[in-house]
């Protein structure tokens, strides 16, 4: 199996084109955030945890996330591998990542990272909150703090994959999906098997 990782800021574009890469390799896409999105829907009482703090534009605990991860991963028949998006998003998850693959004898092949500067995460998430409705994407309050979440807790992340060579980083300013999404299929295809 492989495991690969979209990365990148809030409005990145990691869940658009998460879907075309997991089409085109045969890998199943896992959102975390649409996950977490599931459980609100359906009112459980991780989904009424959860939406206090997403809609604060704080992260979940590792320990949640991680949870919904392992479980995924159980069922991985006809499909090459798994397409992350939204996970790790902290030190404490890449290094758990790290040891539930291990444990099944399997890695992380790449990280996928899509960089856009913060000016432009106001922009297409307001863009997108027209579109979606999504709470978290409300004001301009809630997406600066996640803005602030993200540099403090995920950037790190960046180092650690650069480290372990297996970061690859393309811009995702190009002012249409089709544009970005060519990058990002260019990307994916500099990784190594
Ligand atoms: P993008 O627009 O690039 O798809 P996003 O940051 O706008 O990404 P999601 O990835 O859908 O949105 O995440 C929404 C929210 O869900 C996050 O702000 C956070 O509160 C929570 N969340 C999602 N993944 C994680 C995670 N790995 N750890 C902790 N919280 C998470
Ligand atoms: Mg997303």
């Amino acid at each position: 199996m492989k495991y690969y990782i979209m990365f990148g800021p809030p409005g990145a574009g990691k869940g658009t084109h998460a879907v075309a890469l997991a089409e085109k390799y045969n890998l199943r896409h896992i959102s975390t955030g649409a996950l977490l999105r599931d459980e609100i829907a359906a009112g459980t009482a991780l989904g009424k945890e959860a939406k206090k703090l997403i809609d604060a534009g704080n992260l979940v605990p590792d320990s949640v996330v991680e949870g919904m991860i392992e479980t995924a991963f159980e069922t991985a028949s006809g499909i090459n591998g798994f397409l992350l998006d939204g996970f790790p998003r902290t030190l404490g998850q890449a290094k758990d990542l790290d040891a539930i693959l291990a444990k099944r004898g399997e890695k992380v092949n790449g990280v996928i990272s899509i960089m856009i500067p913060d000016s432009l995460v106001y922009e297409r998430i307001a863009h997108r909150a027209l579109i979606e409705g999504r709470a978290d994407d409300a004001s301009p309050e809630i997406i600066s703090n996640r803005i602030k979440t993200y540099h403090a807790q995920t950037e790190p992340l960046i180092a650690y994959y650069k480290e372990a060579g297996k970061y690859h980083e393309c811009l995702g300013t190009k002012p249409t999906i089709d544009e970005n999404r060519q990058l990002v299929l260019e990307l994916m295809e500099q990784i190594p098997e």
